[in-house]
């Protein structure tokens, strides 16, 4: 999970991998005009598009990967039409594109289909020819295409991607989508984290002054991850759950709080915080540390607080 949600950080390598794969279709898709474009349209696509490649052919590693991610970047992918000439029949150009040969009526023997999008335009105009949509197009994709903007410029259309502002695909928007794929299609997505321990975390990776070993044992204390007598004695009939100094089961609360040591060294000169107190009105670690926090204690800043910890 990211930092923000709680989590270290660490990047799924498994959507790391689908991303960047993702990202290569998409520099596919975007410059037709590329070497690579070339060689895979040989091989793959040669009457068509990367949008519909040839099925059932042996592919390459490469290639097998990208119809992997296909779906996934037909689903974020539109074109923005400028001056209309990609082609009606490869190009993802409206909503509900994929399946416009089955929307297609069929028309008299010798009938030239037109090839570019522009053809469907009205002579010299940006505009629809709804005559000429609703002859070729059964409903709802006629309407569909009516509706698509045409934008009044006469660049060449444009490939844009729907995940980022600028309609540009990064690694960044494929490795999110890729990683929201995994999650929809059964990888166990991680537990939401409080939002009191996400606050918390949000200040010990910003604050400068506290030195990474303590930031990590921040984050195991309030993600529940330190080997405590009480959770490693769960893995190991070696591990004493119990607290070596007092015999009760050795808990987070305990070792940090409740513990007469702990609570002797709690109340040293200068802190002077009765830690039964604080533990009988908040149960949970988190909303000590912020209650600690918000005390206004001139020591207890938070750099001193997991460092004294
Ligand atoms: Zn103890």
């Amino acid at each position: 999970m990211p930092k923000s949600e709680g989590g270290l950080g660490i990047r799924n390598l498994q959507a790391r991998n689908m991303g960047l794969i993702l990202s290569a279709a998409w520099r596919i898709a975007e410059k037709p005009n590329s070497f690579l474009h070339d060689i895979l349209k040989a091989k793959y696509f040669p009457s068509s598009s990367i949008w519909r490649p040839k099925p059932n052919t042996p592919k390459s590693a490469f290639w097998s990967s990208v119809l992997k991610v296909l779906p996934i970047l037909l689903q974020n992918s539109w074109i923005q039409l400028c001056n209309g000439s990609s082609s009606i029949w490869s190009s993802p150009w409206f909503n509900g594109w994929e399946n416009i040969y089955d929307n297609l009526i069929l028309q008299n023997r010798d009938f030239n289909y037109p090839a570019t999008i522009n053809q469907l335009w009205i002579p010299g105009r940006k505009e629809w020819n709804y005559s000429l949509v609703d002859s070729l197009f059964l409903q709802p994709a006629a309407q569909a295409i009516k509706n698509t903007t045409i934008v009044p410029t006469e660049e060449d259309d444009i490939l844009c991607w729907n995940l980022t502002p600028s309609g540009k695909c990064n690694s960044k928007s494929t490795y999110r989508a890729c990683l929201q794929m995994l999650f929809d299609t059964g990888t166990p997505s991680p537990d939401q984290v409080q939002e009191s321990i996400k606050n918390i975390m949000k200040q010990v990776w910003r604050c400068k002054e506290m030195i990474p070993r303590i930031k990590t044992f921040a984050w195991r204390l309030l993600r529940r991850a330190l080997a405590t007598g009480d959770r490693a004695s769960q893995f190991s009939r070696h591990i004493d759950k119990v607290c070596s100094r007092c015999g009760i089961p050795e808990t987070d609360l305990h070792l940090f709080f409740l513990c007469p040591f702990a609570k002797a060294a709690w109340f040293l000169p200068l802190l002077f915080v009765k830690t039964e107190m604080l533990v009988a009105n908040f149960p949970d670690i988190s909303h000590i540390i912020l209650d600690l926090l918000a005390q206004g204690h001139p020591t207890l800043n938070l750099n001193f607080l997991f460092t004294f910890l």
